[in-house]
């Protein structure tokens, strides 16, 4: 089984972009947030953790977006980088 890439994000420390898959995505910290403004049959999910850049092992903080019915049924929006670094190139 290959990994269920989301998307990449660059780190913020080395720069370099890297992957994210569902697989390094810690469910247990997923977070309700409410129902989408566009859908209020859906709800907005959160989760906010820390991954290690593979390029250079810095920890990186990320935001996970995702959407859907319940915490057992949704699906990945997006994630993105926490660290400043990483928008400034
Ligand atoms: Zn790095």
């Amino acid at each position: 089984m290959g990994r269920e890439v989301i998307n990449s994000i660059r780190c913020g420390y080395c720069k370099r972009v890297f992957e994210i898959a569902k697989e390094d995505l810690e469910w247990e910290h997923l977070k309700d947030i409410g129902e989408c403004d566009d859908d209020n049959s859906l709800h907005d999910y959160v989760i906010n953790q820390e991954i290690q850049c593979p390029h250079c092992g810095k920890m990186n903080k990320i935001l996970m977006k995702a959407r859907g019915k319940s915490e057992t049924n949704l699906e990945p929006v997006e994630i993105i980088s926490m660290e400043r670094g990483a928008y400034e190139i």
